[in-house]
């Protein structure tokens, strides 16, 4: 199916003296001259505006456990309808999700969404949020914004799984219809940002710090450890105290295992000894939920009181075992509250992966 691309208007940009649009989405600030492109793909200049290409199109739709965006602490056990469009702001050399983020066949999005449309069929099909994901959606945020509003009228929550390179004013806008978020904190030194992704760390800190202090978005965070590059103990040790210190103890932090991909193929997988020492230093640093993930651990995806130390909820991949939070979402042993979002029953959608068509619903 062929769908014409989207062009829809933007506000975040300004004009600079020498005539070029400067594109105010991210900390990359292209600056386009006309019919150029930034380097997310997507955002473009035509004549005297930048336009976001990917207005209503995706790269299909999906319905998968909350647990896999990776979110432990928001709704578990329910489905969440997930969706990308195509491109990305950060250039990662690991990227394991490059086919849809390198995208520059934008024709290709063939499922083609209104915000309303998405709405609907989340409720249609059960699920209890939708999700932004695959691609960074800050460079759709436009697109991201109008589903989230839409979806907040059918009482349906929204979570954004980003990279957290975002500049003030677009952050601001963006989180404000956002319900929770998996943050990726990809490393703890500016060089990775920079040789690895071609960005930089400040700006995912700023965010992060916002999402803190300015809003009520529940947040967890994921870090993908490559070996050699930002496993050491040493940045490990100032990450999860950063955390700490910055976040408070509550902020979930997730540690998963790279695969070669992309352009990164000289690496070896991750060994599961090093996720679970990243989760020892997460804990021993005051972290009180911490995850080991992409691979079969379940005593590292569980999740523990932080006061008994009791598991209060068994995962097994994304599938839920033992429940021992009450109604309130408190631990059923000592009666301290565990950090997030719960209801006073989990979900029970297990591990499925349903792909949804939403074709034909273009705005
Ligand atoms: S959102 Fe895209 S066009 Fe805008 S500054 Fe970032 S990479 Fe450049
Ligand atoms: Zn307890």
């Amino acid at each position: 199916m062929h769908v014409a691309p989207a062009r829809f208007p933007t506000k975040y940009w300004h004009q600079l003296p020498d005539g070029r649009l400067q594109c105010d989405v991210c900390p990359r600030e292209c600056k386009l001259k006309e019919g150029q492109r930034g380097l997310c793909f997507v955002r473009a200049r035509e004549g005297d505006m930048v336009v976001l290409d990917t207005y209503g199109r995706s790269s299909g739709f999906c319905v998968d456990p909350i647990e896999k965006k990776p979110l432990n602490h928001f709704l578990p056990g329910t489905p969440i309808l997930s969706f990308g469009t195509a491109g990305c702001n950060l250039s990662c050399r690991f990227c394991q999700n490059w086919d849809m983020s390198k995208s520059r066949e934008i024709d290709t999005l063939a499922d083609a969404a209104s915000p309303e449309a998405i709405a609907a069929k989340a409720k249609e099909l059960g699920c209890r949020s939708v999700a932004y994901t695959y691609n960074d959606p800050v460079i759709f945020l436009e697109y991201a914004r109008d589903t989230a509003i839409a979806c907040r009228e059918l009482g349906i929550k929204s979570v954004a799984v980003t990279a957290g390179y975002v500049s003030p004013g677009a952050r601001e806008d963006f989180f404000a219809e956002m319900d929770a978020a998996n943050v990726d904190l990809k490393a703890f030194t500016d060089d990775f940002y920079h040789r690895l992704c071609a960005g930089h760390l400040q700006p995912v800190l700023d965010t992060l710090l916002y999402l803190k202090r300015e809003t009520d978005v529940w947040f967890e965070l994921t870090t993908l450890l490559i070996p050699g590059e930002n496993d050491s103990k040493s940045e490990l040790e100032t990450m999860t105290q950063w955390v700490v210190d910055n976040l408070g103890p509550d902020v979930p932090m997730h540690f998963t295992a790279y695969h070669p991909d992309f352009k990164l193929l000289d690496r070896p997988s991750t060994p599961p000894a090093t996720l679970s020492r990243a989760r020892d230093i997460a804990l021993h640093n005051g972290v009180r939920y911490a995850y080991t993930g992409n691979v079969y651990d379940e005593a590292g995806e569980s999740t523990y009181c932080h006061n008994c130390g009791e598991v209060v909820i068994e995962r097994n991949w994304y599938v839920l075992g033992g429940w021992h939070l009450d109604e309130e979402g408190c631990c059923r042993f000592c009666g301290a509250r565990c950090a997030g979002v719960f209801e006073p029953r989990p979900g029970t959608w297990g591990a499925r992966r349903l792909p949804v068509r939403i074709a034909g619903a273009a705005p």
